[in-house]
């Protein structure tokens, strides 16, 4: 059984294949000329979905499952944003810094420290029997004094529940254990076992 990831996102692709031990996993990269892949969803798990579907069209293999992600982090306060927007929200090819540094002054316009945000990451699997998909959240603050380096993206402005300090400064062992993405995984890999039963 063969699990193609819908991803060239070399960090994303580490932590799927640490979790789906025991399956033979590839990203679609490897198996395929890459393309790009409009994300026109309205939600996560619509992009997810595209992105799944996208490639399992083009796969030869009607017998593999793809995998993909989509992820973000939502502000209530501002109306939700980035949202589905996260990667792209100080334009398209935007760096990391500048979607943080945009979130953070849109904060700071309304005088906000901190203020409730969640991280959201929806998991789709398509093979041929269908598009599936699971959900992971994670909860917490989003605060305009970001602060520390570890993670990625919005993680220095996000203090998780429990903590007081922002993922950019914990160990990243918090992240591994209570993320949106690893709570998405746990419930993926039931998804996957059920998917995969009749054929292992
Ligand atoms: P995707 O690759 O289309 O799913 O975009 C995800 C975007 O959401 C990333 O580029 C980040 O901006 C943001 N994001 C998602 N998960 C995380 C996370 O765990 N930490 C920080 N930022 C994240």
């Amino acid at each position: 059984m063969r699990i193609i990831l819908a991803s060239s996102n070399r960090g994303k692709i580490a932590e799927f294949k640490a979790y789906l031990k025991g399956y033979e996993v590839l990203s679609f990269d490897e198996i395929m000329e890459p393309f790009e892949i409009e994300e026109y969803g309205k939600s996560f798990k619509e992009n997810a979905i595209i992105k799944s579907r996208a490639v399992f069209d083009r796969l030869n293999d009607k017998s593999a499952i793809v995998l993909s992600d989509d992820s973000g982090i939502s502000v209530p306060v501002l109306g939700g944003i980035p949202g589905i927007f996260s990667a792209r929200f100080a334009g398209k090819g935007a760096s990391a810094k500048e979607n943080l540094e945009l979130l953070v002054k849109k904060l700071k316009e309304k005088k906000i420290q901190t203020t409730p945000a969640f991280y959201t990451a929806a998991i789709a699997l398509s093979t041929s029997k269908g598009d599936f998909s699971v959900h992971g959240w994670m909860y917490g603050l989003a605060t305009s004094n970001p602060k520390g380096d570890n993670g990625f993206g919005y993680d220095p402005m996000f203090i998780p529940e429990g903590f007081d300090k922002t993922l950019g400064e914990l160990e990243t062992s918090v992240k591994e254990e209570f993320s949106h993405r690893s709570r998405a995984l746990k419930l993926a890999m039931i998804l996957l076992k059920t998917l995969t039963k009749e054929k292992r």
